[in-house]
């Protein structure tokens, strides 16, 4: 699939943008923030100082720094791009030195507990407008970054109830500069939706690349050499970040354990029918599922192409 950002905008929507936290969303973040001249200025910090110096060999940002409150005191947007658990101490940290009526945003892949902890730790000045891109890949770090990830890829809001529109719109005309599509919902239904799209998903490719590595009677050997048979794509997700996961693990807990529920249930169905040599069941599922992914190709939230279409992207969009 050949995806483009559009030309770079007349007016920027923000003067300044602090991103927190330069892995592989905040690289992407602010590669693509640059390539559309959605930003004025760019500032980077990160508790790494390889990472900010590979930042800054990248060309990423205008300035780095790993001192919060230095990042934020002249931001007019302030990206969170850390790991979900490290928001409530990011926020403690910024919090006296936002400047009045800046904007805070995060990327989070949990909106619920987030939105909790940054409203107990902003000042009352701050505009808070939680977002969760619905894009990435396994990889991590500056260098895992491309312009190209949020094209056509939704981007979730979860404001709070009484959160200033105008900061909600800005935020919104960010994401689709990114090339993004936007959608707004409660956080908690935002939690519900992505454990059984995202979350779920990602339990069980690590579970089942545990159990194979575990087996006593198939040797590791023969799971390498035959991955082709479905374990190698199970292989790519389990292969995501351990922090960043087990951070969605901790801070969605309950939309998990609800979700996983109902999966344990639809599997001891399908363990029936198994035992019972039940072809016709077994058949309609098969023939439901493969109609969900048509209906995802269709959509253009995945190519038919091997290897999800993933390498014709980065190749057509350069890392920076
Ligand atoms: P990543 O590549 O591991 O980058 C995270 C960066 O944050 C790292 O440079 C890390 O530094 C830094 N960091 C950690 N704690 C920090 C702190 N207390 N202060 C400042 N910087 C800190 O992770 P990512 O994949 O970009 O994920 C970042 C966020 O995006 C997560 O909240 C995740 O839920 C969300 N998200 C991820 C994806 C995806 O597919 N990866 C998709 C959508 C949303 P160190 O290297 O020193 O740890």
């Amino acid at each position: 699939m050949v995806e483009r950002l559009g030309p770079p905008l007349d007016e920027p929507i923000f003067d300044e943008l602090a991103i927190i936290g330069v892995g592989l969303i905040g690289s992407s973040v602010a590669r693509a923030a640059r390539k559309r001249n959605a930003v004025r200025r760019i500032v980077l910090a990160d508790r790494s100082q390889e990472t900010l110096a590979r930042a800054a060999d990248l060309t990423l940002g205008d300035e780095t720094t790993n001192e919060l409150k230095v990042a934020v005191r002249n931001a007019d947007c302030v990206l969170l791009c850390a790991p979900v658990g490290a928001n409530e101490e990011i926020g403690g940290a910024i919090a006296p030195a936002l400047k009045a009526g800046a904007i805070v945003s995060d990327v989070g892949s949990v909106k619920g507990a987030v939105l909790s902890a940054l409203q107990a730790a902003l000042p009352a000045h701050a505009r808070l407008v939680p977002a969760h891109p619905v894009a990435g890949t396994e990889q991590s770090g500056p260098d895992a970054g491309f312009a190209a990830l949020f094209i056509n890829r939704w981007c979730i809001l979860t404001p709070p109830e009484r959160a200033d529109p105008k900061a909600v719109e800005r935020v919104r005309a960010f994401w689709e500069a990114l090339g993004s599509h936007v959608q707004t919902m409660s956080a908690e239904h935002h939690d519900l939706v992505l454990a059984i799209t995202s979350h779920v998903p990602h339990l069980i490719a690590y579970n089942i690349v545990g159990t194979a590595a575990d087996l006593e009677e198939v040797t590791r050997s023969e799971v390498i050499k035959f991955s082709a048979g479905g374990f190698r794509d199970f292989t790519r997700i389990a292969a995501s970040d351990p922090t960043m996961w087990r951070d969605v693990f901790l801070y969605n807990k309950d939309a998990v354990l609800e979700m996983l529920g109902r999966f344990n249930e639809d599997l001891t169905a399908l363990q029936r029918m198994i035992r019972r040599g039940d072809g016709d069941g077994l058949f309609d599922l098969f023939t439901r599922t493969r109609a969900i992914r048509m209906g995802i190709v269709a959509e253009g939230q995945e190519t038919s192409a091997p290897d999800f279409g993933r390498r014709g992207l980065q190749a057509d969009e350069p890392a920076s």
